[in-house]
């Protein structure tokens, strides 16, 4: 089993990938964005808390990522029975759909404190992270493309100011994050300026490289 955390500056196509390599091995998915954006559009009174927020392009305070997060972890929605008291992580393949066979964390962690609860949290779950990817693409193409996604996306928070914003809030508080990762050797940084499926195979050689060693 393999624990993915995919970096990326807001337009680096973290989403994009994660859900490439979730596909292809099985992963199970998890983005914080897409789990607050979800509380948003429920209407649930986390989403009541942090749809301002994440308007602004601020980050959601720990208490409700992570806790989020850590349900996401445990949840049973991917085993074919969910009122089964066995891990999802640890049941058998054979005629059982969608099993996850490790995780790919996208948006999680974004400053160094969620990264040591991140590994707070592994540990308690027994697992540890393998591997943190981080995707590189030059400021200019980031700008590019959240302009580009902006027109389609209809995302509240690509608008002009709130991008400038989010961009310098990664550099701010998320590059400490990569140091943080680098120091233990598991961090690989993969050039993300191209096209989506050179970037993917880039990735994927690292992967696949992990898996039959
Ligand atoms: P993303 O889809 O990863 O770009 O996240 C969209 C927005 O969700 C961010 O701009 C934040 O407001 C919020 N968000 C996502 N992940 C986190 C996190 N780990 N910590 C705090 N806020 C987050």
């Amino acid at each position: 089993m393999i624990n993915i955390v995919i970096f990326g500056a807001p337009g680096a196509g973290k989403g994009t990938q994660a859900n490439l390599l979730a596909e292809r091995y099985d992963f199970l998915h998890i983005s914080t964005g897409d789990l607050l954006r979800q509380e948003v559009r429920m209407q649930t009174t986390v989403g009541q808390r942090v749809k301002a927020i994440m308007d602004r392009g601020d980050l959601v305070g720990d208490d409700i990522v992570v806790s989020l997060l850590d349900r996401a972890l445990r949840q049973r929605s991917t085993h074919p029975d969910p009122d089964s008291q066995e891990d999802p992580w640890d049941v058998e393949r054979k005629g059982k759909p969608h099993r996850p066979e490790g995780c790919i964390i996208d948006g999680f962690p974004r400053t160094v404190q969620q990264a040591q609860t991140l590994e707070f949290i592994f540990n308690k779950l027994n697992r540890k992270i393998n591997l943190i990817v981080a995707i590189d693409v030059p400021r200019d193409e980031l700008v590019r493309r959240i302009h580009e996604r902006a027109t389609i996306s209809g995302r509240s928070d690509d608008t002009e100011e709130v991008i400038r914003h989010r961009l310098d809030l990664y550099d701010e508080q998320t590059q400490p994050v990569l140091d943080y990762y680098r120091v233990s050797g598991r961090l690989t940084t993969i050039d993300g300026s191209g096209e989506i499926s050179g970037t993917n195979g880039r990735i994927c050689q690292v992967i696949d490289s992990l898996i039959v060693r």
